[in-house]
């Protein structure tokens, strides 16, 4: 079976076939480097990191390249809010940014290219546009691209050029000959960084940069495009104007995006202050336990955190090193019917829920079997399966031991939501909280006299 992905492009789902046999180029749109990463990143990355290591576990060359935007008006705001230089920012905000995605085992992109060190190749780029007539110096200093002149436009976005409604998502611009038209290059302001160009100082706009990192990174016509899925319209939308017209060529065939995170049912915003921010779920959470979460759902799937989300996933990854533990730690082969079901599942559009249901079988299958061999082969099986989801490369211990500093008013409080639980005879919820606590090296004991509990 093949791979199939649902491409944005076609609004369908479709067998993957690569430009070169064996080799995928792909490009996905990075950060905007201006504060520390929040789980709406973590989401967005994490399943091109799912993808990006499915491909490889297939045995594709993968050329993954993803951009660093260190030049943005957010960058410039919030430097001068901080009173710092935007090097001093974009440095710190990067080192952050690796640590945060070291910790949640997103592997390195082949290349990851930073906006600033290719001014030049935009340039260019900007000078062919004008040169074929797609873009056009206005009066006011800046640089358009002519969205009228590519009729192909809206065709990622399903828009139709004559229903965009230019006055709510395009800012007004007197110096526009059309005021759908975008920004390739911004002229000069005060105190702002500035490059020279045929155009007299100034800085790029934000989507000829992705144009030009993917050029200059995968050539101009590569596999996969990705990213966020607030980037479809305008971003990607204007990526595809720029590079098809600049090239005369097709620009990425397949178009994927992940899904919404919501936080209590709303959209993460600073003026709700609800950002779920990485450190701060590192400190209680084993980083697996958040990636667990963002792949217990599939990626184009709406998700919802709320408080009870990590709580939840940490008491199923428990399950799942609870039955490694079990198993002698030695490698073994492996269970051939897993393996293939895994694979059928991650070739159906990167189908991750159904490819854990694999694991917690293989779990089951330890916990219920006697015979050390095949314990083996199924712990075996479940630890190579696990690495191409990223999840199970730690000690069973150390991740047992992850964050287990609950006070004594917090183990009482759970204690007693455990007893509610009973209660109502919802055993399920129990049984969670009991593995939840175990994962957290506290053992419960039930006597008739009430629940006690020790650590382990
Ligand atoms: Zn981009």
């Amino acid at each position: 079976m093949t791979i199939k992905f649902y491409n944005s492009l076609t609004n369908q789902k479709e067998d993957f076939v690569p430009i070169r046999e064996g080799e995928v180029g792909m490009y996905v749109c990075g950060m905007t480097v201006y504060d520390n990463c929040h789980l709406g990143h973590a989401r967005a990355m994490m399943a091109f990191d799912i993808l990006a290591r499915y491909l490889r576990y297939q045995g594709y060359k993968l050329n993954f390249t993803r951009n660093i935007t260190d030049i943005d008006d957010k960058i410039i705001d919030r430097a001068n809010e901080n009173q710092e230089t935007i090097d001093d920012l974009t440095e710190r905000t990067i080192a952050s940014m690796h640590e945060d995605f070291l910790k949640l085992g997103l592997d390195l992109p082949t290349n990851e290219p930073r906006a600033t060190d290719h001014i030049e190749g935009m340039i260019n780029m900007i000078s062919k546009l004008i040169e074929k007539g797609h873009a056009y110096h206005s009066e006011g200093g800046d640089v358009f691209f002519a969205v009228r002149t590519f009729p192909e436009y809206g065709k990622l976005s399903n828009k139709n050029i004559d229903d965009l409604n230019p006055g709510s998502r395009v800012e007004e611009d007197g110096s526009k000959k059309d005021p759908l038209d975008f920004v390739l290059w911004k002229s000069a302001k005060q105190n702002e960084p500035s490059w020279d160009s045929p155009w007299g100082l100034g800085r790029p706009g934000w989507h000829i940069e992705c144009s030009v990192m993917s050029l200059e990174n995968l050539g101009k016509h590569f596999d996969i495009h990705g990213g966020g899925p607030d980037l479809l319209f305008p971003h990607h939308e204007n990526e595809i104007a720029q590079s098809e017209c600049a090239s005369e060529h097709k620009f990425a065939n397949y178009w994927m995006h992940s899904g919404l995170l919501k936080i209590n049912g709303e959209k993460m915003s600073k003026s709700l202050g609800n950002f779920a921010m990485l450190k701060d779920l590192f400190t209680s959470y084993h980083p697996e336990v958040i990636r667990y979460y963002l792949i217990s759902s599939h990626y184009r799937s709406s998700l919802n955190f709320d408080n009870e989300s990590l709580d939840q996933a940490r008491s199923a990854l428990t399950r799942l090193y609870q039955a490694v533990s079990l198993a002698p730690s030695k490698e073994s082969d492996f269970h051939d019917d897993s393996v293939k079901e895994f694979i059928d599942s991650m070739n159906d559009d990167l189908n991750t829920p159904e490819a854990l249901s694999i694991l917690f079988r293989l779990a089951k299958s330890i916990n219920s079997c006697q015979d050390t061999h095949d314990q083996m082969m199924y712990a075996s099986t479940m630890r190579e399966l696990g690495k191409v989801l990223g999840l199970l490369n730690d000690s069973p211990e150390a991740f047992f031991q992850y964050g287990a500093n609950l006070t004594d008013e917090e183990i009482s409080k759970k204690i007693e939501e455990r007893n509610q639980a009973r209660d109502t005879k919802d055993f399920q919820k129990a049984d969670q909280i009991r593995d939840e606590l175990a994962a957290q090296g506290i053992l419960l004991d039930d006597s008739s006299d009430g629940t006690t509990w020790k650590k382990s």
